[in-house]
């Protein structure tokens, strides 16, 4: 799940980092009055899950309050990236000296948490890894340690040749990394981390994912979810507990298990197709499952074709046909299906199906052909 910068920065705050005041607006005569209190000389930002909003035109600079309302008027008019705005972070501005980078990430070569900082902050780390690689420290955190006093140290003059910058800067780092480990996060970092002309650093910007794994035990954090940044598909999945992934294909996977779900999406690439979406419809036995997740592959109208693919173990194939069948009754799906089912209760499933003039096999291969041949346009129906 991301967080808004205002609402990474709470956490930030909380653990005791040196972030940059900011108050929430969610109109024009809001930021006004934010602005106002803030003598007039602002930034008004845009609160979008997405980087790069100073590109796009949502960070705009203000030298009064009724300009920091003009500005705050344009910016929750926009889209950036998609995502329509619906709130403005008001700060005081600030004169930027210096903007390095500081995140902690999980790396999963090196299987821990490793930091990253680089003096060329400010603009997309992305693309400093791409043209000047060099120019990124990394470090590989032991979590049984966490960030040592020293390893901070050591970063931090990266960043700055002068000492009580560093000594500012290492502190940032390890706040970074203790806000990032205790509240959960797989992501957190700082783009831009300044440093003013008086000599103070602090961090300006603040981006942070947390693992959706450890939602449940942070109702807190859990709280912060954005249900205006998240499609309808996302939230449908979420609430159904499918674990479902939107891709750009078009064949519709329906599987159960999150390895057989990456395999038959590997399948449908070899074949030739491209698959619309991961979507892991887990190892229960609830009709009601198959039945949201038909729903939300069908509400994509690039899916040509839905597969099916059930290995039954726990996950009973005759549940899944159940709500195969359910679906296929309550909705117009448009789209053919195809199904294959094998494992616990195929018979009984296969029998179900076939009374509703539906086929299933019981080859991954085979099935997947089919899909993909179905994509490709000539509909030839299983039935
Ligand atoms: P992002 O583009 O979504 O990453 O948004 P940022 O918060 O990082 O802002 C983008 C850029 O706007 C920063 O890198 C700064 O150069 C500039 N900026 C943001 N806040 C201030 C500020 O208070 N003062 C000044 N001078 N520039 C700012
Ligand atoms: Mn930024």
């Amino acid at each position: 799940m991301n967080l808004h910068e205002y609402q990474a920065k709470e956490l930030f705050r909380a653990a005791g980092m040196a972030v940059n005041p900011g108050e929430v607006a969610d109109d024009p005569p809001g930021a006004r009055a934010v602005a106002e209190r803030y003598g007039g000389r602002v930034v008004v930002k845009a609160q979008v899950h997405s980087g790069g909003r100073g590109k796009a035109g949502g960070v705009r600079l203000a030298s009064t309050a009724a300009e920091a309302e003009q500005h705050a008027a344009a910016i929750l008019g926009m889209e950036i990236r998609g995502l329509a705005v619906e709130r403005v972070l008001v700060s005081p501005t600030e004169d930027i000296a210096t903007e390095a980078y500081v995140g902690v990430l999980v790396d999963r070569e090196a299987q821990c948490p490793v930091i990253m900082v680089s003096a060329e902050g400010g603009v997309d780390i992305e693309e400093v890894a791409a043209t000047n690689p060099e120019a990124i420290h990394k470090l590989p955190v032991d979590p049984r340690y966490g960030i040592m006093p020293h390893q901070a140290w050591t970063l931090a003059t990266r960043l700055h040749g002068d000492a009580g910058l560093a000594r500012q800067a290492a502190r940032i780092i390890s706040q970074l990394y203790d806000a990032f480990v205790g509240n959960g996060a797989s992501m957190a970092e700082i783009n831009p981390l300044i440093s003013t002309a008086a000599g103070e650093v602090k961090a300006i910007d603040a981006k942070v994912s947390i693992d959706d794994n450890e939602l449940f035990r942070r109702p807190a954090i859990a709280g912060m979810r954005d249900p205006a940044s998240e499609s309808a598909a996302d939230a449908k999945a979420r609430a159904a507990g499918l674990s479902f992934v939107k891709l750009e294909g078009s064949v519709g996977c329906c599987v159960n298990g999150a390895g057989l779900a990456m395999a038959t999406m590997d399948l449908v690439k070899y074949y030739g197709g491209e698959p619309a979406n991961f979507l892991d419809i887990g190892g229960s036995s609830n009709p009601d499952k198959v039945v949201a997740a038909l729903e939300i592959i069908t509400a994509d109208r690039g899916v040509k074709v839905i597969l099916f693919n059930i290995f039954g173990g726990i996950t009973r194939c005759d549940d899944v046909a159940r709500g195969i069948l359910e679906a296929v009754e309550r909705m117009d799906m448009g789209v053919p299906l195809v199904i294959r089912l094998t494992g616990t209760n195929e018979e009984l499933a296969r029998e179900m199906l076939a009374d509703a003039g539906m086929a299933a096999v019981t080859s991954m291969d085979d099935v997947v052909r089919e899909a993909v041949r179905l994509a490709g346009g000539d509909h030839v129906d299983l039935r």
